[in-house]
């Protein structure tokens, strides 16, 4: 009989979980919403009934599971099992997740974050299979990134590594939040892109589909960006070639610091497919080292929703077998 493991993807929306065997096969799936705001116990109870509903459903029971992993939003403490503050799970401060996960349904849990989780289930059974030397990027509302290097995951001393969405691309560039200036997911993120298209609109000489929003951006996100563009709107078009260019710049710095064989991108604003992807590409070739970038691969992610919940069922895996 195959190992079983519990592999949950915990997000600010929602939380998926899954039973997965030791080959990476998904032997079933719950979605259900996270109500991160409610209080700090609804959180969990979801946690528990939907990792109890993917047992159910796999047809299996808690006394086979040979443990559980969950991808959480940071900044967390993975080796104490903590979320420390996480932004969009605001009840949960110094919260003893996987203390509490264990407590209610008697297995082994482990914790990492969301987006080194991605990178790890792409990695396994998804995009960078094979590949030893391998990035991945998430673009969402803000952009996330993971590592796997010569085979291990690219943890960092506190298991924060690979923040990538605040790497800087402008030293004198907007404010981020997180204390820095200029960074790429203020420009590649599905609301760096609406953020920087707002800001090129208010130059009334510019011709788009998209005037209407110059003085009234109710409404306006990337969805309807990528519709304009996709209509062949020049404007909406140049846009994309710039945050996938910007982009493309971020991913060389990552790339001179890490050396990897293949990039992967998923996230929301990756469906935009060859928008983002082309000018991304571009940048890399115009940008890096002429004598090997070529060699270097950017391809769109393969599983990107279930990758999270598999690199965390990988994580008990890796646990299991002491390394
Ligand atoms: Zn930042």
């Amino acid at each position: 009989m195959k190992r079983l493991y519990v592999g949950v993807d915990l997000g600010g929306t929602n939380v998926r979980s899954g039973l997965v065997d030791e080959d990476g096969t998904v032997l079933s799936r719950d979605t259900r919403k996270t109500l991160a705001r409610e209080s700090a116990e609804a959180p969990v109870k979801q946690i528990v009934d939907s990792i109890t509903e993917s047992v159910r459903a796999g047809g299996s029971s808690f006394s086979e599971i040979r443990g559980i992993g969950i991808g959480s939003p940071g900044p967390l403490d993975a080796r104490k099992g903590k979320i420390l503050r996480a932004g969009n799970l605001p009840h949960w401060i110094n919260f003893p997740l996987t203390d509490i996960i264990k407590e209610r349904v008697d297995v082994d849990t482990y914790l990492q974050n969301d987006a080194n989780m991605f990178a790890f289930g792409e990695w396994w059974m998804g995009a960078g299979r094979g590949i030893d030397d391998f990035f991945v990027l998430t673009l969402g509302t803000g952009i996330g990134g993971g590592a796997v290097c010569g085979g291990k995951l690219l943890t960092g001393f506190n298991d924060n590594a690979c923040e990538f969405g605040h790497t800087s691309i402008d030293y004198n560039g907007a404010q981020c939040w997180c204390g820095q200036k200029g960074c790429i997911e203020l420009y590649s993120s599905a609301t760096g892109i609406v953020r920087i298209t707002l800001e090129e609109l208010a130059n009334e000489h510019i011709e788009t589909s998209l005037s209407e929003y110059r003085t009234n951006p109710e409404g306006f996100n990337s969805h309807v960006l990528f519709k304009a563009a996709e209509a062949g709107d020049t404007f909406a078009l140049s846009m994309f070639d710039k945050a996938g260019y910007l982009l493309g710049l971020a991913l060389l710095n990552a790339h001179n610091l890490l050396n990897f064989k293949r990039v992967a991108i998923g996230g929301g604003l990756a469906r935009s497919g060859e928008l983002i992807f082309e000018p991304a590409r571009r940048a890399f070739r115009d940008r890096g080292f002429q004598s090997f970038i070529h060699e270097v691969e950017i391809v769109p992610a393969e599983k990107p929703d279930d990758a999270a919940m598999l690199g965390a069922v990988r994580l008990v895996m890796e646990k299991e077998a002491g390394s």
